[in-house]
């Protein structure tokens, strides 16, 4: 299938929320983690295909690469038009890596201009004059200016861009978006005179982010949060660059053995394991009992369990009995104990004829997937705002997966999740 959109986001969450984001729309959408190894012609595309880098933090050059690399598998794949998705609060150092793989896409693409827009109203990220808000809080007073890696100390978008680029950076600011879409791209063609290359776009709502997307949906290169991205498919839609009839995401064939697996210790986690214990078969891992004993008797455990059954393994745990663990065992080894286990018993679930697998946890659903083989996964339907089940293929297999990480979802996340699967 031809791509229509080719995404690359700079990490994987951002590459979930984006995915989800365009799949709201119906349109197929494919995620992929990492730059694949199969040439496209020897892989299924999708209308929308997303690749998930590592690279937000990575070394500059070693971004720049990545990017490069996954814009030549999406250009092969067909896409002429491509979106660069990084965190709607901007991070990044004054080194990069948002400025630097911009200007390389360009280069490559031959693109003389492209807009910066990582607002995102719904969540509450809105840009005013070129300054950046989390809520009502500008940027450099939020939360994320004590970040650990990205520490934000400004919140004008301009300030930020331009010591990461070689191209002149300015504005096209929210009473020009107001104006609406010809307003808009006439700015943009008057600072193309001037010879502005990247241009900060304000939105600080759904109407301005449906208008700056019409306006820029043709741009060889787009850039922002997820949020400006939403509207796209349907514009495309309307254009006739989607086809009415592109296929959709189909639900494969799935037989009924289920299991949930959560190693996130997140107060919303917390409540969803309580909720679904209460009905399905429960096995709590301890990391402690890990270290001494192994993980044979998970192991055991979960051999007598029926296929079909629910049931759920967790390491989930309250902060005092998580610090317990650390303190006895460390940080790093405690977490690494558990995503091993988990991630040993989920391949075992599946060779056991297990075929829906609900996942809690970030650094847990990494761990997962990695061990499940998972390289690409289509995006289904929608379980709570941003988890979407996806469709993947794992040592042969097709299989569901949801990756909930952290405070999503609501308290009958997982018991809802197989809902939504059922009735599909
Ligand atoms: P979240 O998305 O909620 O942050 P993650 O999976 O990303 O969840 O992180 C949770 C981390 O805590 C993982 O590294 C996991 O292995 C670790 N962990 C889970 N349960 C325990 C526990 N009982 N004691 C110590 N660490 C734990």
């Amino acid at each position: 299938m031809s791509v229509v959109l080719g995404c690359i986001a700079d990490d994987f969450t951002g590459a979930t929320d984006l995915a989800g984001l365009l799949a709201r729309s119906g349109a197929r959408v494919s995620l992929r983690l990492g730059v694949p190894d199969q040439a496209p012609g020897n892989t299924e595309t999708s209308s929308f295909e997303v690749i998930a880098l590592k690279c937000r933090t990575a070394p500059v050059q070693e971004a720049v690469d990545e990017a490069k690399s996954a814009l030549g598998w999406l250009r092969t794949a067909g896409a002429s038009r491509f979106f660069w998705k990084y965190c709607s609060t901007f991070d990044s150092t004054n080194r990069g890596n948002i400025g630097p793989v911009s200007e390389a896409l360009m280069s490559e693409l031959g693109a003389t201009q492209t807009i910066y827009c990582p607002a995102f109203p719904e969540n509450g990220r809105s840009i005013f004059m070129g300054s950046l808000f989390v809520g009502e809080q500008p940027l450099h007073e939020s939360p994320m200016k004590d970040h650990p890696l990205t520490p934000m100390r400004d919140s004008n978008l301009m300030r930020l861009l331009e010591p990461q680029v070689k191209g002149k950076v300015g504005l096209a600011n929210r009473l020009v978006v107001d104006q609406g879409v010809s307003a808009l791209r006439d700015r943009l063609a008057e600072l193309q005179a001037e010879g502005i290359a990247h241009v900060v776009v304000d939105a600080v709502a759904n109407a301005d982010l449906a208008i700056i997307a019409e306006a820029c949906r043709d741009m060889p290169l787009m850039t922002g949060g997820s949020a400006v991205a939403m509207p796209l498919p349907s514009l495309y839609l309307a254009d006739g660059a989607l086809a009415a009839d592109a296929p959709k995401a189909e639900k494969p064939q799935l037989a009924a053995g289920q299991i949930v697996l959560s190693g996130s210790c997140s107060a919303m986690t917390r409540k969803q394991v309580a909720n679904f214990s209460a009905e399905a078969t429960a096995l709590k891992l301890d990391p402690l009992a890990l270290a001494e004993n192994g993980t044979s008797a998970a192991h055991d455990w979960l051999a007598q369990q029926p296929v079909e059954a629910a049931k759920i393994i967790y390491a989930t745990a309250e902060p005092p009995e998580v610090a317990a663990a650390q303190e006895r065992l460390g940080v790093e080894t405690a977490g690494k104990l558990v995503e091993d286990a988990l991630a040993e018993l989920a391949v075992q679930a599946r060779n056991a004829g297990v075929r829906r697998f609900v996942i809690a946890g970030g650094e847990t659903s990494g761990a997962v997937t990695n061990a499940l083989g998972v390289k690409q996964m289509t995006i289904g339907p929608e379980i709570a705002p941003g988890v979407p089940w996806t469709w993947c293929r794992s040592d042969g297999h097709d299989i569901a997966l949801t990756l909930k990480s952290g405070n999503f979802g609501q308290e009958d996340f997982f018991t809802r999740a197989y809902d939504v699967l059922d009735t599909q």
